[in-house]
């Protein structure tokens, strides 16, 4: 028997038969050991058909033990065939990087409801993968809390009565440290985020702000909104997670302690709001405060929103290449600046497919990768060529202003 969501918001009490049944994919993941914390709070609510994650470890093993899936998938091939069974009511795409690709589109290719933590799926191949939604009538449900505050915000609001979204971010551990500073700040000190306990990829890109640039691309396609009318501004208490400003001026937002399993939950719940073990935000001892985000410190946001203005294959250069800048910056080859400097160089050498198909998004990313390695090779061995890359850069953005 399948859970639908008017199912489930009719009945109060629910019967072993009224289980949504899961597949978790990247259980061991930040994403995953959260949605699976959720999970263990109602047993009763749910059920873990298959858990997938990269490799075989002891949390993978702990995992089985507790919630008894019929299936633990570790090649990417099982992962999509864990993603299309027929006795998967919702599947949690929390993997990171590409590897969330494949199984979310066939999900949804077979129908089945996608909870979706995985920021590149809908970077790489969002014009793929909400087409692909769209044709089967099969819903995308975002985890991220910015994404799930505007899903929260829109819940009985018409689509075409938004005026835009507006996305908060921290501004990470240098919000406040002056330009000259950023480009010698250490790994150790850019993992340490104020907020938020994540993975090491994300906390890297929540310190570049790539991380709000990517939730940018996403609210375009998870809310089918042009750049226009997606916007970010800082927040440093991340307690008001997003907003959207509607055509008469009102602004509606969700607040909350930040607490992923708060998102999580909504995702897999919805429309239900289960009551979830979660500190309670004291709203009376919260100064809450915004500012606007200085692009200077911070190229990734205009960076994320040229590559999605210009589309095609742009977007997954965007990504691919943050992937790697950030792999090097995490093995101490490159400084935190070169992040930003390297993704741009590698953008202004792309030629992008128009309307790319999936073969051409996989073709992009591996050169994507490819480039930025070179370029940052190049930069190691000719110190003086990093300062021709922001040159360049700085040409591009003064061209790219004009049109
Ligand atoms: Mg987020």
């Amino acid at each position: 028997m399948t859970t639908t969501p008017s199912d489930s918001a009719l009945s109060t009490q629910h019967s072993a038969l009224d289980k949504k049944r899961l597949a978790i994919l990247g259980s061991t993941g930040s994403i995953g050991t959260q949605t699976l914390d959720v999970v263990g709070q109602f047993p009763d609510r749910f059920e873990v058909v298959g858990l997938a994650a990269s490799h075989v470890s002891p949390l993978l093993q702990e995992q089985t033990e507790k919630f008894h899936p019929k299936v633990v998938a570790t090649d990417p091939k099982a992962l999509v065939e864990l993603a299309c069974r027929d006795d998967v009511d919702l599947v949690v795409v929390a993997t990171a990087g590409k590897a969330g690709f494949e199984p979310t589109l066939a999900a949804l290719e077979h129908g089945t409801p996608v909870a979706l933590a995985n920021k590149e799926t809908l970077i790489m191949a969002g014009d793929l993968v909400m087409r692909q939604a769209r044709a089967a009538n099969t819903p995308v449900y975002p985890i991220d809390s910015e994404h799930s505050a505007i899903w929260q915000c829109l819940q009985g609001e018409d689509r075409s009565r938004v005026a835009r979204l507006i996305l908060t971010a921290s501004g990470g551990p240098f919000r406040e440290l002056p330009a000259e500073e950023l480009a010698s700040v250490t790994k150790e000190r850019a993992l340490k985020h104020p907020n938020w306990v994540m993975g090491p990829k994300i906390t890297i890109d929540s310190a570049t702000l790539m991380n709000k640039g990517l939730e940018i691309l996403e609210a375009h396609h998870l809310f089918d909104l042009p750049f226009s009318q997606v916007d970010a501004i800082i927040h440093p208490q991340s307690i008001v997670h997003s907003m959207v400003e509607f055509l008469d001026g009102s602004i509606k937002s969700q607040l909350g302690v930040p607490d992923m399993r708060v998102p999580i939950a909504y995702a897999i719940a919805y429309p239900e709001r289960l009551p979830i073990n979660s500190p309670r935000l004291d709203i009376a001892a919260k100064d809450l405060t915004f500012q606007a985000i200085d692009d200077r410190r911070f190229p990734c946001i205009r960076l994320a929103k040229e590559a999605g203005t210009r589309g095609g294959t742009f977007p997954t250069v965007l990504a691919a290449a943050d992937e790697e800048a950030v792999r090097l910056f995490l093995e101490d080859r490159i400084g935190f600046m070169d992040i930003p400097r390297l993704v741009e160089a590698t953008l202004d050498q792309h030629e992008s497919f128009p309307n790319p198909t999936l073969g051409d998004i996989l073709e992009a990313d591996v050169w994507a990768r490819r480039r930025l390695v070179e370029l940052a090779r190049q930069s190691a061995a000719r110190p003086g060529l990093g300062s021709e890359l922001v040159r360049s850069a700085a040409q591009h953005s003064a061209l790219s202003t004009q049109h």
